[in-house]
């Protein structure tokens, strides 16, 4: 912290007048956060004579390029792959991928570092990268490329592997595909955004398949949906599941609705379940998944019956391997003839997935204005 204690030593020695003259030069400002769909980081930023400046070597170590003092020229260099940029503090024009763009203000040399304008980043780096920079300053926020990415619904079972079945005909393949279609829809005409299924017809899939898909589609949301059965036909409401993290959790308080074909003995002794390696993807994100049942469960609240136990962690392996937020839905129980009526009617479809669009929202909305944890992740939200 040598420049805050410069500035100390001078409120010693001066007092009053060069105490004003030092907030005035150099305040330091709530930083920028940085997201992409490899996540968030934040960048300092300082401000100087009102101008809000980074620092380059933090922008560099951000965004994968090398800086170089160039002392002949008296500036900075500044490469990405093969394009270079010269920097020098008494010019506010700089030459990039053969433009000339200007900045509001020259770089500055501060000891060591440089410092750059902010405006440097979607004007003159964005170039280099040949990537969109989106600088959204009220929101403090640097959005980098697209970020529409998709999400990734996958309706579970499907072909030879039925799912849980209603004593009047519902089949769990068939709810799940017709609410996951339908949720497709809603979320592109109301959102603008891409939504891939990992199946889009009556066929069989394993659940590796599944978030292998989600994953090579790089979604940022991976949402299995999924109807429950029970042995005792009183059970009802909607579930929201997100893995559980405890190491080889094994009894519920009943059979769940885990996907059949991975489930041998049903009321048996034992349940094989091949799971239990925690050292995978969705580990990084359990506190993001979380977050995003919460959301989902207060928005399903709203519009369906939930069950008492409304959100709850379970090792279902098709959440394992997802490289992202993911959530399974247990969206009603196909054993209980009232919501078997109900999972198959139109009515109760639309209120799912609106549902689900909103809670989809509210996730999204928690992300964009919630600030990066150390671990580059947002926080659990509050219960
Ligand atoms: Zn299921």
């Amino acid at each position: 912290m040598p420049r805050a204690c410069s500035i100390l030593l001078f409120r010693i020695t001066l007092p009053v007048v060069v105490l004003t003259i030092a907030l005035s030069a150099q305040v330091a400002t709530p930083s920028l956060t940085v997201l992409s769909r490899e996540g968030r980081r934040t960048l300092e930023v300082v401000s100087v004579n009102n101008q809000d400046y980074v620092a380059l070597d933090e922008v560099a170590a951000a965004f994968g390029a090398v800086v170089r003092d160039d002392r002949l020229a008296g500036g900075v260099t500044v490469t990405v792959g093969d394009r270079t940029m010269v920097l020098t503090s008494d010019q506010t024009v700089v030459s990039v991928a053969g433009r000339l763009v200007s900045l509001p203000s020259a770089p500055r040399r501060q000891g060591n570092r440089w410092l750059v304008p902010i405006d440097f980043l979607p004007r003159a780096l964005a170039p280099m990268l040949n990537t969109r920079l989106d600088l959204r300053r009220a929101a403090r926020l640097l959005v980098v490329g697209d970020l529409r990415v998709p999400r990734v619904v996958d309706p579970g079972h499907g072909g030879e592997e039925v799912g849980a079945q209603g004593t009047r005909g519902g089949v769990e393949k068939d709810v799940t595909l017709s609410i996951a279609r339908r949720l497709r829809t809603l979320i592109e005409s109301r959102l603008g955004l891409r939504v891939f299924l990992t199946r889009d017809d009556d066929r069989g899939m394993t659940l590796d398949e599944r978030t292998a898909f989600a994953n090579s589609h790089k979604a940022d949301v991976f949402l299995s949906l999924h109807a429950n059965a029970a042995l005792r036909p009183a059970m009802k409401g909607a579930e929201v599941y997100y893995l559980s993290a405890e190491r080889g959790e094994s009894e519920g308080p009943r059979v769940m609705d885990l996907d059949t074909s991975s489930l041998p003995v049903l009321g048996g002794g034992t349940r094989s379940i091949d799971l239990i390696l925690w050292d995978v993807a969705q580990t990084r994100y359990l506190e993001q998944s979380s977050g995003l049942a919460g959301f989902v469960e207060q928005a399903l609240r709203i519009k369906v019956e939930m069950s008492p136990r409304a959100v709850q962690q379970a090792p279902f392996r098709v959440l394992v391997g997802a490289n992202m937020p993911a959530v399974l839905v247990e969206m009603g129980y196909l054993s209980n003839p009232d919501q078997e009526a109900a999972l198959v009617s139109a009515e109760y479809q639309t209120r799912m997935v609106e549902a689900l669009l909103d809670g989809l929202v509210r996730y999204r909305d928690f992300v964009e204005r919630t600030p990066v944890t150390a671990a580059g992740l947002p926080p659990r939200p509050p219960p």
